[in-house]
C-alpha cells in the first residue's frame, strides 16, 4: 500500500485519537463545569475506531496516541487497547501509547503494560492538593500519585505534562523539576492556549506564561542544552547539564515545527483535522458508516491529507485569536 504522503512531502506516521470528549477532571483551562456532551450515536463506536485507526496502520501510521476527554472513562476501552495491541505484535504499529490524567491508572496500568504499552504521558499541573483539587475541579491530588506509582509498578515510562500557568505553578518550577528528577521521570510544560469564547470566564489572560519565559527562569539556575530529538509535533527539549533530566517545552501553536509535521488528529466522532493550528477538517465518520468496503475509507483519508496545510503561523498572543481558537483541540486531546 503507497504510504500517505500530504503535498509537501511529509509521511504521515503519528495518529491521535480523541476516544471520549468525557472527562472526569474539568480543568479550568479546558471545560467548563457544566460540559454538555456529545450524544452516544455521534461517537464512533469502539469498532469504528479499530477500523479506522487500522486503515491508518494500513496506510504507514507507525505511532498511535490516544486521549480524550480521559481516555480510560470510555467504556470498554481495554477491548480497544487489545485490538490496537495486535498491530504491535505485526510490527506494523511501533508505538501504542497514551495521554491520561492518571486518576484511573491504578486499574489499568498493568493491564495496559500486558498489552503492550511502554510509555505513557500523565497530565498533572500542580504537586499542592488544594491547588489540584482547585484546578481540575473534580480531581483528587492522592488518587493521581497513586495512579503514576501503579504505572511505574507496572513497568511504565511516565512522563509528566504541566500547563504552565502564570500565578498557579509558577512557585512550583523547581518543586515539579526536583520532584520528577527524583522520581526518575521526563517533564514537559505545555503553553497554555486560550479555547474559545465560553472559557474566558476560567481562563484569565494574565495566567498566559509564555515558555521562553518560563525556560529563562530554568536556566538561570541551570546549565541547559538543546536536544536535536525531534518528534515531529510542537515539543523541544533540552537537557538539564547539572540533574541529566530531560525537560520539555509544547508550544502548540507557534510556528516552528510545520516543516516536519508528520501527525493528523480524529475526534471521538471522526473528524480529521490535518492541522493542530486550522479548522480545516474531514469527516470520515461518513464514508465509514456508509459502507463496509475499506477502501473507500482509505480514499477519504487520502483525500483529507491531500488536503494537509503547509502551515500555521498562528501567534496566539495576538487578541484576535481569541474565540477563533480550535474547539476542536478539546475534542482532539488538547
Ligand atoms: N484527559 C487526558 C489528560 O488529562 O491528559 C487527555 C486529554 S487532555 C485535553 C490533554 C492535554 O491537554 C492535557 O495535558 C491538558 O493539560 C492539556 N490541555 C487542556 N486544555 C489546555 C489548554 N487550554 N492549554 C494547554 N493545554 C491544555
Amino acid at each position: 500500500m503507497t504510504p500517505l504522503i500530504d503535498p509537501f512531502a511529509r509521511a504521515i506516521s503519528y495518529l491521535r485519537v480523541s476516544v471520549t470528549d468525557r472527562c472526569d477532571f474539568r480543568c479550568t483551562y479546558c471545560m467548563s463545569e457544566h460540559m454538555t456532551f456529545l450524544p452516544k450515536a455521534d461517537l464512533l463506536s469502539l469498532e469504528e475506531l479499530d477500523r479506522l485507526c487500522t486503515a491508518f496502520i494500513r496506510m504507514g501510521v507507525q505511532k498511535l496516541r490516544i486521549t480524550g476527554g480521559e481516555p480510560l472513562v470510555r467504556k470498554g476501552i481495554l477491548t480497544f487497547f487489545e485490538a490496537m495491541s495486535r498491530h504491535l505484535q505485526t510490527g506494523a504499529l511501533k508505538e501504542l501509547t497514551l495521554t491520561t490524567n492518571g486518576s484511573q491508572l491504578t486499574k489499568f496500568a498493568e493491564p495496559l503494560a500486558a498489552l503492550g504499552i511502554r510509555r505513557i504521558n500523565v497530565s498533572l499541573d500542580t504537586l499542592d492538593p488544594e491547588k489540584f483539587a482547585h484546578i481540575t475541579r473534580w480531581g483528587r491530588l492522592p488518587q493521581v500519585l497513586d495512579g503514576i506509582k501503579a504505572a511505574k509498578a507496572a513497568g511504565l515510562r511516565v512522563k509528566i505534562n504541566a500547563v504552565a500557568l502564570k500565578g498557579f505553578n509558577e512557585d512550583e518550577l523547581f518543586p515539579l523539576l526536583d520532584w520528577c528528577a527524583r522520581e526518575d521521570q521526563d517533564l514537559t510544560f505545555i503553553e497554555v492556549m486560550p479555547m474559545g469564547e465560553d472559557m474566558a470566564d476560567t481562563l484569565r489572560l494574565d495566567q498566559y506564561w509564555p515558555l521562553k519565559d518560563l525556560r529563562a527562569r530554568v536556566a538561570e539556575r541551570f546549565t541547559l542544552t538543546d536536544l536535536t530529538e525531534r518528534t515531529g509535533g510542537p515539543a523541544r527539549y533540552v537537557r538539564i547539564e547539572e540533574t541529566g533530566q530531560k525537560l520539555g517545552f509544547i508550544t502548540p501553536l507557534t510556528h516552528n515545527f510545520c516543516e516536519s509535521c508528520n501527525r493528523v488528529r480524529l475526534t471521538c466522532t471522526g473528524q480529521l483535522y490535518m492541522c493542530l493550528g486550522q479548522e480545516d477538517m474531514a469527516d470520515l465518520r461518513a464514508p465509514l458508516r456508509a459502507t463496509p468496503d475499506d477502501a473507500v475509507v482509505e480514499d477519504a483519508i487520502r483525500a483529507a491529507i491531500a488536503r494537509k496545510p503547509k502551515g500555521h503561523d498562528f501567534d496566539y498572543t495576538r487578541q484576535h485569536v481569541k474565540g477563533q481558537m480550535t474547539r476542536h483541540m478539546s475534542h482532539t486531546g488538547g
